[in-house]
C-alpha cells in the first residue's frame, strides 16, 4: 500500500518536472529532458520509478536518485509507514527498502525500529537499530534527520565500537576466500545482497585489530583475502594505504577497491547496489561486474607500490596510450611505453639462455618487457588538478582555478591560473612555483595535461561584489550563502552549489563574519539597544535590516529610501552604528567619500549589495575645498538602484564595465544634510542631541560596545533565512501604509510618503526575526510619523541657520535708506560679500551663524535663489561710501554672492 503510494506520487513529479511518459506496454517511462545534457534522452523505470538516466551513457551518463530530487517523499518515514502493534518495524523497514533499496526479506532479525529524542530541539525520530558486538548499537536517524543538523546517525551513548567491525549474520568468517572491509553497515549490507562477503568497519579513521586479530586466530594458516573498499575521499583514502600495510604485516593479502567519483557526487556501496537494481538478470551481471572490475583497478592503482608499478597497471588497463601523465605520492611522471622497442625485447627474452627467463609464463614475459620498455620522468614534485572555470559573465574573463598538493604535510593549496598561465611552460613554471613546486616538464607535457583535465571542465559563475545577487537569487559572501530560506557552505572547493546554479564570491576586502549556528545567539541586546537609543535604535536597525531586501524592494517597488544620522558630537551615532554592523557580522563603521578619487569611491559603493554604504563626514564644515570635490547629487540616482560610474577594467569585449549600484546609503555626519528638494526628499532623517546618560545606560552602552561579533551576528542570517516571509509581509502592509500616510493630508511629497511607509512596513517585517514588544512599535511608528513631517517641511522651508541670515539681512538693510550689505545696483538682485556681512553685522551686534556653514547652505537656500557665489559686482555699497569720501579712492569691484531677491 504504502508503496504504491510512493511510486504514484514519484510517477506524478515524473511527468511533471521531467515530462517522462509511460511507454504502454512497457516498463519504462521515456521521452523526458536530461537534466545535465538538454537532449530529450531521459528514462526511468515504470515499475520501479527510484532513479532517472540519460539515454547516452558515453556522452552524458547523468543518473539521479529519485530520493534526492524528492527529499520530501522519502524523509518522514514515520508518518509514511508508522508501525504498528503486530508490525513493530514497518518504518524501519520502509526507509531500508524505499531509501537503501535494499532487500528486507533477507534481513529479518538484523536490525530493530528505536526510537530517538533530542532534548535540546525538543524532536523525535524513528531509528533503524544494529546491535554491536559488546552490548553496543549504531542506529540511523530516519525521520527528516536534516533536524538534527550533521548527525543523521549515532552509537550508543558513551560506547566505543573501536577496533570492532559489524558483520552481517549470513557472513560466514570461518569459510570466506575473500571478505571486504567497508565503512557502513548500508555498504555492507548492499554488497552481501550482491554475493560479496562484506563488514562494516563503521568508520575510515579506525583500524579493526580487535576483529582482525579474531578472524586470524580463527583462519589461522588459511587467511582470507582482504579487500579494503573504504569510501573514495582523500583522508579514506590515506587511512585506507596504511589498514592495507598494517594487515599485511598481519599475514593477510590484502589489495583496495574503490568508486569513482564523478563531478563531485559521492558515491557508495549503497548507491552502486541500487544502481545495479535498476537493471535486470544478464544486463545487471554485466554492469555490476564493470563497476566492480573498475574499482578494484581504482584500489590497485592507490596500493601500487612505485610509480613504474602505477604506469604498468595503467598502461595494461584498457585502451591506454602509450605516454601518459601519472601522479605517486604527490609528484608527477611522465610514462612512455616505446613500443618500437617492443618487439626486440620480446624475443631477447623468449630466446634468452638465462634459466629464470625460460621459466616466466607468457604474461609474466609480457610484464617483464613493458617494464624494460616504459620510461618514467618526473615532470612536477606536486600534483596539480584543474577543478573548474571560473567566469565572469560580465566582463567576459576566466580564470581556472586549481588545486595544488606538494609531497609535504601542508595542506592543498587552491589557486587561479590565467589562461595565459596554463598555455606557455615557461608562465606555468612561474604560477605554479607559487605553492613552491617546480615544473619540470615540457610544452608538450603540458598540453597533453592541460587538454585531459580541461576538457569538459564544469564551469563556476563569479560575483565581484558581497551580498545579496539578484541574478542567483541569493545572498552570497565567502563561506556561506542564503537562498529561499535555506544556508549553504562553501564546499571543499570554495563555491556553493545552489540549485542549478555553480557560483562564487570573489569579493575578499569586505570580511564578514557571519554565524550560521543558532547555538549561543540570544536577542539579550535588544532591551539594551532600546534604553541607550530608545525609537532612534530602532529606526535604525529597521533600516539595515530592510537593506537586506533593498534589492528586492527596488525591484518591485523602484525605490529604497537613504538614512541620514546626524547630530551633536558625542551624542553616541558611533556607538550604535558599530553595534549594529555586529548584528550584521561586521567590525566596521564605514568610509568617507571625501577622501579619495571618484573612481575609488565607485568602487567602494560597488563592493556590497543589500547591505548599507554608511557615508562618514569628517568634519566636512572647515574645510571648504573638500566639500567642493562631494556632492550629495552624486548619489540621487542610487535611490532607484542606477549605474555606478564606469569604471576603468579592461574586458575581453569592447564593453565599458558599468555595475549597478547595490547597496543601501546612510549618512552619518554631525552637520545635517542640506540640498535641494531633490535630495533631501530622498532621505530619511534621524537626529541626533546629545543624550541623558543615566548609571543603566552607560552600563548598557559599555556592554554594547563589547558584544563580540560571532555572538550577534546569527541575527543577519536568520533575517536572510526569512526572506520570503519578509517580503509576503511587506508586501501586504507596504501599500496600506502608503495609503494612510496619503490620506493623512499633512505630507504633499511623494518620496517623503514611500519613504516612511516604507520603513513602518519594515518595522513590521523586523517582527518576524526580533520579539519587540508592543511598547516599541508603537513608540517607533509615531517617531517614524514625526521624521516623515520633519522632512516634509524640511524640503519646503530652509533650515534654522539660513532663516537667521536672512533675519539679520533684512534688519540690517532696514537700518537704512542707503545699501548696508546688498551690493547690487540690479533690481531684483541680492550681491552679498559674507566677510563684509560679517563685519557689518557684528557692528550691530547680531549673531549670524558660521561663515563655512553659510557658504554651503546658501547654495540650496529657498528663501532667495543662490545664483553665483563669487561675481564680480560694481558694488552700490563702496559708491555710497566714495561719494562721502571723494579724495580716497576706493575699488567700487567686491566678490559677491548673488541671489534673485
Ligand atoms: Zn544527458
Amino acid at each position: 500500500m504504502m508503496k504504491e503510494d510512493l511510486r504514484a506520487s514519484v510517477l506524478q513529479r515524473l511527468e511533471h518536472d521531467f515530462n517522462l511518459k509511460h511507454r504502454v506496454g512497457t516498463d519504462y517511462m521515456r521521452g523526458g529532458e536530461c537534466p545535465a545534457c538538454g537532449k530529450k534522452e531521459l528514462y526511468a523505470r515504470f515499475d520501479k520509478p527510484w532513479q532517472i538516466r540519460c539515454g547516452r551513457p558515453e556522452r552524458c551518463g547523468h543518473i539521479a536518485h529519485v530520493k534526492e530530487l524528492y527529499e520530501d517523499l522519502f524523509e518522514d518515514w514515520s508518518k509514511r509507514a508508522p508501525s504498528t502493534d503486530s508490525d513493530p518495524v514497518a518504518t524501519a523497514r520502509a526507509y531500508l527498502e524505499f531509501s537503501r533499496g535494499l532487500n528486507t526479506g533477507l534481513m529479518t532479525g538484523w536490525y530493530t525500529q528505536e526510537n530517538y529524542f533530542n532534548q535540546d530541539l525538543n524532536e523525535a525520530s524513528a531509528t533503524v537499530r544494529f546491535a554491536l558486538p559488546n552490548g553496543g548499537y549504531w542506529e540511523r536517524l530516519i525521520d527528516r534527520p536534516s533536524r538534527f543538523g550533521k548527525m543523521k546517525a549515532r552509537f550508543k551513548p558513551k560506547y566505543s565500537a573501536q577496533g570492532h567491525w559489524w558483520c552481517p549474520p549470513t557472513v560466514d568468517l570461518a569459510t570466506v576466500e575473500e571478505l571486504w572491509i567497508v565503512e557502513g553497515i548500508f555498504d555492507a549490507i548492499s554488497l552481501s545482497q550482491n554475493n560479496i562477503a562484506a563488514v562494516s568497519a563503521m568508520s575510515s579513521n579506525v583500524y579493526p585489530a580487535h576483529a582482525l586479530e579474531e578472524l586470524a586466530e580463527l583462519r589461522k594458516g588459511n587467511l582470507p583475502r582482504l579487500v579494503w573498499a573504504l569510501d573514495n575521499e582523500p583522508t579514506a583514502r590515506r587511512y585506507l594505504q596504511r589498514w592495507a600495510k598494517q594487515s599485511r604485516e598481519m599475514g593477510f593479502k590484502c589489495v583496495a577497491a574503490l568508486i569513482p567519483q564523478r563531478d563531485g557526487r559521492k558515491v557508495d556501496w549503497n548507491d552502486l547496489h541500487q544502481r545495479w537494481q535498476f537493471e535486470e538478470g544478464e544486463k545487471r551481471d554485466q554492469r555490476r561486474k564493470r563497476d566492480l572490475d573498475v574499482a578494484r583497478h581504482e584500489g590497485d592503482l592507490l596500493l601500487a607500490a612505485s610509480p613504474r608499478e602505477k604506469a604498468m597497471l595503467m598502461y595494461t588497463w584498457e585502451d591506454a596510450t602509450s605516454e601518459f601523465c601519472l601522479e605517486f605520492g604527490n609528484r608527477m611522471y611522465w610514462a612512455r611505453f616505446d613500443l618500437s622497442k617492443l618487439e626486440e625485447e620480446q624475443r631477447e627474452i623468449l630466446n634468452s639462455d638465462d634459466h629464470d627467463d625460460q621459466l616466466l609464463s607468457e604474461r609474466d614475459a609480457r610484464r617483464k618487457v613493458l617494464e624494460s620498455v616504459c620510461a618514467l620522468k618526473l615532470i612536477t614534485n606536486c600534483n596539480f588538478e584543474a577543478l573548474y572555470k571560473q567566469v565572469n559573465e560580465v566582463t567576459s574573463e576566466a580564470w581556472f582555478y586549481f588545486r595544488v598538493e606538494t609531497p609535504s604535510d601542508n595542506a592543498p593549496e587552491k589557486f587561479t591560473f590565467t589562461p595565459k598561465q596554463i598555455s606557455s611552460s615557461s608562465e606555468f613554471k612561474a604560477r605554479l612555483m607559487y605553492s613552491g613546486a617546480t615544473w619540470l616538464g615540457t610544452q608538450k607535457h603540458l598540453d597533453q595535461i592541460i587538454i585531459r583535465q580541461t576538457e569538459g571542465l564544469k564551469s563556476v559563475e563569479t560575483i565581484d561584489f558581497i551580498g545579496y545577487s539578484k541574478d542567483h537569487k541569493a545572498y552570497i559572501f565567502n563561506d556561506i550563502a542564503v537562498q529561499s530560506g535555506n544556508v549553504f557552505k562553501a564546499n571543499a572547493e570554495d563555491y556553493f552549489d545552489l540549485s542549478k546554479k555553480r557560483v562564487k564570491c570573489l569579493m575578499k576586502t569586505v570580511r564578514m563574519n557571519l554565524s550560521i549556528d543558532a547555538k549561543g545567539y540570544r536577542d539579550d541586546w535588544l532591551p539594551k539597544l532600546w534604553l541607550c537609543f530608545g525609537e532612534k535604535g530602532l529606526v535604525a536597525l529597521t533600516y539595515w535590516f530592510g537593506s537586506l531586501f533593498a534589492e528586492q524592494i527596488r525591484a518591485e517597488y523602484e525605490s529604497f529610501p537613504f538614512l541620514e544620522m546626524s547630530g551633536e558630537p558625542d551624542s553616541g551615532k558611533t556607538t550604535l552604528i558599530k553595534f549594529i554592523w555586529k548584528l550584521f557580522g561586521r567590525l566596521y563603521e564605514g568610509f568617507d567619500p571625501a577622501k579619495g578619487s571618484t573612481s575609488g569611491r565607485s568602487r567602494a559603493m560597488g563592493q556590497v549589495a543589500n547591505l548599507p554604504l554608511v557615508l562618514l563626514e569628517a568634519d566636512r564644515n572647515s574645510n571648504a575645498d573638500n566639500a567642493k570635490s562631494f556632492e550629495w547629487d552624486e548619489f540621487k540616482d542610487f535611490y532607484g538602484g542606477g549605474l555606478l560610474r564606469t569604471r576603468g577594467i579592461k574586458t575581453n569585449s569592447n564593453d565599458t564595465y558599468e555595475p549597478p549600484f547595490r547597496a543601501s546609503i546612510v549618512i552619518a555626519q554631525n552637520a545635517p544634510v542640506v540640498g535641494h528638494e531633490a535630495i533631501l526628499s530622498r532621505i530619511a532623517k534621524l537626529y541626533f542631541p546629545k543624550p541623558n546618560i543615566t548609571e543603566e545606560s552607560r552600563a548598557a552602552a559599555d556592554s554594547l560596545v563589547q558584544t563580540e561579533v560571532e555572538d550577534v551576528s546569527h541575527f543577519m542570517v536568520k533575517a536572510m533565512k526569512a526572506e520570503q516571509q519578509v517580503l509576503a509581509r511587506f508586501a501586504e502592509v507596504y501599500p496600506k501604509y502608503r495609503a494612510e500616510l496619503w490620506a493623512s493630508k499633512k505630507l504633499g511629497s511623494d518620496r517623503v510618503i514611500r519613504n516612511h511607509s516604507m520603513l513602518l512596513a519594515l518595522v513590521d517585517c523586523l517582527q518576524l526575526v526580533l520579539p519587540l514588544s508592543d511598547r516599541m512599535v508603537s513608540d517607533t511608528r509615531k517617531y517614524i510619523l514625526g521624521m516623515a513631517a520633519e522632512r516634509q517641511s524640511a524640503i519646503t522651508t530652509d533650515p534654522q541657520e539660513l532663516n537667521e541670515f536672512w533675519q539679520v539681512y533684512d534688519y540690517l538693510e532696514s537700518l537704512s535708506s542707503e545699501p548696508l550689505v546688498n551690493h547690487s545696483k540690479t533690481p531684483g538682485v541680492i550681491a552679498i560679500n559674507l566677510n563684509q556681512f560679517a563685519e557689518v553685522a557684528m557692528e550691530h551686534r547680531q549673531r549670524i551663524p558660521d561663515l563655512s556653514v553659510l557658504r554651503r547652505m546658501l547654495k540650496e537656500g529657498r528663501t532667495h535663489k543662490f545664483i553665483d557665489a563669487s561675481r564680480p559686482t560694481e558694488s552700490a555699497v563702496r559708491a555710497n561710501l566714495q561719494m562721502r569720501t571723494p579724495l580716497n579712492p576706493i575699488p567700487q569691484s567686491v566678490r559677491c554672492w548673488v541671489f534673485k531677491a
